[in-house]
């Protein structure tokens, strides 16, 4: 429909001295893309019974939000029964007592669910598991599949990519999420999984300084966990003071989810944006980058708290970037995904990357297919500043690393299987990814129902993206 043939006469003037000065005027646009603009405000937490007497003073105090976080699941459930349906509330009861994670939800968090409609909201599904969204865990699926343990040179140190390595600082988070990749680690142990132990301990950090001053192709170090918002402000310091020593080291990041779960402790924890700040200053005056990576996931995360925060962190000069998951029922709309990365850009926050899903035990009902992330990415480019536009990677399963989601060798729509290459790791390996089963087509779902052909498929897989890759030789 050519919308400027039906625009008023003067309109039409517009377009058409537009048009003289060899332009052409766009029509005058729909408001609801102006959305992200329209942030949660005023005291939406008071709709909740427990919060309803708690002012603005005390709801944006860090220590209020840590000490109310809630981590029993019956103290959840009794904080929301008068707002939910006691079959809502038995469903999550039985989700809970099958879920590998640990709870730990924040009042805010809380605050956040539409509790008229537990059941599709995108913060709920994020934390809160219902039994009966259950399903069977992917065949393929094992605890460590992103190889993190297995390419440790030092516990918790992960050195994959040239240049680059991963710290795991500590194995707390402020918030508990029912998908994390980590959950071999993070959190406490549940009746599903004994973790491994990844505490903020003076050795074990000692053992992997050493290990990263001794590497001169290390230049850039992931601190990560667990959550780098936990870290007290003197071990924060610490930690930022030995690696901007490091000759090699020419940038670092702390990621934390916080920002997104509780942006609270950045406008009331003087103590801790204090001490990263001062690592940031020392590091711009040394020439070395330091930022922070976050993890907010869908735009109801992002209110006015949060505008808040993230002014005080752009103020102090504080470059944030955001980590998205890429999740069924929650961001996996070309509108959500959309309005994610417009709102992020509208508190400065740049969109880096949204990850494919990792396989992770019991969110299969989490998890989306590959050519869901390319036809979402393909409505998202475009509609906003490049560098705002984030990469949709997959970070191959068996330590491949990330990769470009289109990057694929081989990609079976049927079996949900696509093959990788990831030169950068391994120049020869092939790394397999699998989208959920019950995301395929009939005749994919048979074959994984049958155990005996499971070989077969991946073989197959791998078997195209070789002769794909003779072709191309
Ligand atoms: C993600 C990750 C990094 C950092 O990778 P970028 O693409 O630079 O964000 C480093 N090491 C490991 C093991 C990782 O998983
Ligand atoms: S904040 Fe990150 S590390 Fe912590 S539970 Fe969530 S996903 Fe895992």
């Amino acid at each position: 429909m050519n919308v400027r043939a039906e625009a008023s006469p003067k309109k039409l003037d517009v377009v058409q001295s537009g048009a003289r000065e060899g332009g052409r005027v766009k029509p005058a646009v729909d408001p609801a893309t102006l959305e992200h603009r329209n942030l949660r405000g005023g005291d939406w937490w008071r709709a909740i019974p427990a919060y309803a007497d708690v002012d603005e003073a005390t709801f944006i105090d860090y220590k209020w939000q840590a000490k109310k976080s809630i981590t029993k699941v019956d103290k959840l459930l009794a904080t929301v029964q008068e707002l939910a349906s006691p079959e809502f509330i038995e469903d999550v009861r039985q989700g809970f007592a099958h879920a590998p994670m640990a709870v730990r939800v924040s009042p805010y968090m809380v605050s956040l669910i539409d509790w008229a409609n537990p059941e599709t909201d995108p913060i709920r599904r994020q934390f809160i598991p219902m039994a009966s969204e259950l399903l069977p865990d992917h065949p393929k699926l094992d605890l460590d599949s992103l190889h993190e343990q297995a390419d440790a040179p030092t516990p918790g140190l992960t050195h994959r990519y040239p240049d680059k390595a991963l710290f795991l600082a500590l194995d707390t988070c402020p918030v508990y999420c029912r998908f994390c990749t980590r959950s071999y680690a993070v959190g406490t142990d549940t009746e599903e999984v004994a973790k491994v132990s990844l505490k903020a301990n003076a050795d074990r950090w000692e053992a992997a300084f050493e290990y990263i001053a001794s590497r001169p192709e290390l230049e850039d170090i992931v601190v990560s966990g667990g959550d780098s918002y936990q870290l007290r402000a003197d071990h924060l310091e610490h930690l930022g003071d030995r690696l901007l020593a490091m000759p090699n080291i020419r940038r670092f990041r702390f990621a934390t989810k916080g920002p997104a779960v509780m942006p609270q402790k950045i406008l009331s924890d003087d103590a801790w944006v204090d001490a990263i700040t001062k690592i940031v200053d020392k590091g711009r005056k040394l020439h070395k980058e330091v930022a922070i990576h976050t993890h907010f996931n869908h735009p109801n995360e992002i209110t006015e708290h949060s505008e808040r925060a993230m002014n005080k962190l752009f103020e102090r000069g504080i470059t944030v970037r955001n980590q998205t998951v890429l999740q069924r029922g929650v961001n996996d709309s070309a509108a959500a995904m959309g309005l994610l990365v417009k709102r992020l850009s509208h508190v400065n926050v740049h969109p880096y990357y949204v990850y494919i899903h990792d396989l992770v035990k019991g969110v299969e009902a989490l998890r989306t297919t590959v050519q869901t992330a390319i036809d979402i990415e393909k409505e998202v480019r475009g509609l906003t500043a490049g560098f705002n536009t984030p990469v949709f990677v997959v970070d191959a399963p068996g330590g491949g690393g990330k990769r470009d989601a289109h990057s694929f060798e081989h990609y079976d729509r049927t079996t949900g299987v696509s093959v990788y290459r990831s030169p950068n790791v391994d120049r020869d390996a092939f790394y397999c990814y699998f989208d959920p089963i019950d995301e395929l087509p009939e005749m994919g779902r048979e074959r994984w129902a049958d155990p005996g052909q499971h070989a077969a498929i991946v073989a197959e897989a791998l078997e195209a993206a070789n002769e794909y890759m003779s072709q191309r030789r």
